[in-house]
């Protein structure tokens, strides 16, 4: 590979600055940049970092210098309005040491703005009238604040309000084309391949040595709670990149067979329906911790009126003995939380449904409840099929919520597995 040459190591790189002390609270998340990370990647940038940055001129005014010096196109959001916490023009004006000044044209445009509105310009929306030196002003369409374009030593920076539409329309309307000319044919495309029933260590140990083949930087691991996403990313031409991400998947399955679910898809519930509906078969479900959740994420799959005939959460014993016909002899001996009884959770609501297969799944999600014997987390798991039943269980890390996660994925991987023999 060809190295680039020092000085230009910022070409194709790209950050996000998100402005707004709200943000660095509990309850407002960045998102903003989420859209723009979009855009950017169809462009072929590689965004390489992102901040939330609170509204200090100086703050912002580090983070707009840093992120300059080793990018090519930076792009701030919000701190553009009228209030006093909108520093965010004082913040470019300091980090490129340019003037501020007053734009009569940019006053004229604000207050047609608040006239279309039938409001008149209160004093301090003047101050959205003030523009960095040398800058260009983008004219906001959906709302008042003006938004900044800026090009110096081969960088763009471009400043949006934080509003998500008005932000969006400048997009649109400037930093694509701005893009587009900087824009060398290549982008940057991912494909997910998820996964079940697997462990991140393991699997990472599995596939590192093609890292080395196909770059660090090209395979990401994300794990959670019971599936395990491994994003694959190319950049290139249009035609390459495919090229190249065909190889890469092709590379990685060879090595996880059947552990890869599904390729660009939400969760393993989308493998299961479709799988269920290709063969023609039905499910029933069965569920005591999971509450409902592994019904909701099947039901969350469009179609899926074709394969899943319904369920029990079956949360007391009388619940599990009458609605699901769990032998009562069974709960009283083994407990709700045992093999015998989700292997009996599954048969039976296999059979009282008349579906092809059932589904039971029965724990421990705490944080009480737990025993020495059987402890917080435990989660015993079932499908009944044609071929009998198949059980599994193991204790999972974690809060209730994450138990609960755990369990449907559990559960709905070891079905797709089943679905998998069945197909063989
Ligand atoms: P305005 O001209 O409307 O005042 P502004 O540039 O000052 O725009 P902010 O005051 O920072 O924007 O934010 C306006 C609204 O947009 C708020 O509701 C804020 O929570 C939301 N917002 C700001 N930044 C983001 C972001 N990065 N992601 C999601 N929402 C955001
Ligand atoms: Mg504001």
């Amino acid at each position: 590979m060809e190295r680039i040459p020092e000085k230009h190591a910022f070409r194709g790189k790209a950050a996000c600055i998100a402005v707004g002390s709200e943000l660095l609270g509990d309850a407002k998340l960045d998102l903003n940049s989420l859209e723009i990370t979009q855009t950017l990647e169809t462009y072929g940038f590689n965004v390489v970092e992102k901040r939330v940055v609170g509204d200090s001129v100086e703050r912002i005014a580090a983070s707009i210098r840093e992120l300059m010096n080793g990018c090519e196109v930076v792009i701030v959001t919000g701190g553009l309005g009228p209030t006093a916490d909108d520093v965010t023009r004082e913040g470019v004006a300091l980090a490129l040491a340019r003037e501020l000044f007053f734009d009569p044209e940019v006053e004229v445009w604000l207050q047609e703005r608040y006239q279309r509105v039938g409001r008149t310009m209160p004093e301090i929306g003047r101050s959205m009238a003030m523009v960095v030196e040398d800058s260009e002003i983008i004219r906001n369409t959906a709302g008042s604040a003006p938004g900044i374009l800026v090009e110096e030593d081969g960088r763009l920076l471009a400043v949006f309000p934080g509003v998500p539409w008005e932000m969006r329309s400048m997009v649109e309307s400037h930093l694509k084309a701005r893009l587009e000319q900087r824009y060398d044919g290549s982008i940057r495309r991912s494909r997910t391949l998820l996964m079940g029933g697997v462990v991140e260590s393991e699997v990472e140990g599995r596939i590192r040595h093609l890292y080395d083949r196909f770059g660090r930087d090209n395979v990401t691991i994300l794990a959670s709670f019971g599936v395990l996403r491994l994003v694959l990313t190319a950049t290139g031409a249009e035609a390459q990149v495919e090229q190249d991400l065909d190889r890469m998947e092709e590379a990685f399955r060879e090595i996880l067979g059947d552990d890869v679910a599904g390729i660009d898809i939400p969760g393993l519930a989308h493998v299961v329906i479709p799988a269920l509906v290709d063969s023609d078969k039905t499910l029933a479900t069965a569920e005591s911790c999971t509450g409902g959740l592994v019904g909701a994420a099947l039901t969350n799959v469009s179609g899926s009126s074709d394969a899943y005939m319904g369920g029990v959460v079956s949360y007391s014993n009388q619940a599990k003995e009458e609605m699901v016909g769990v032998p009562h002899e069974i709960l009283v001996e083994h407990g709700a939380v045992s093999e015998p009884v989700v292997r009996a959770m599954a048969e039976e609501i296999r059979k009282r449904f008349g579906t092809d297969w059932g589904l039971g799944v029965t724990g421990i999600a705490g944080p009480s409840g737990g025993t020495d014997e059987k402890p917080v987390g435990l989660v015993h798991w079932a499908v009944a099929g044609p071929d009998g039943v198949v059980a599994r269980h193991r204790v999972f890390p974690g809060d209730r919520e994450i138990v609960r996660q755990w369990s449907v994925n559990v559960v709905l991987d070891l079905l797709r597995r089943q679905l998998l023999v069945g197909a063989k």
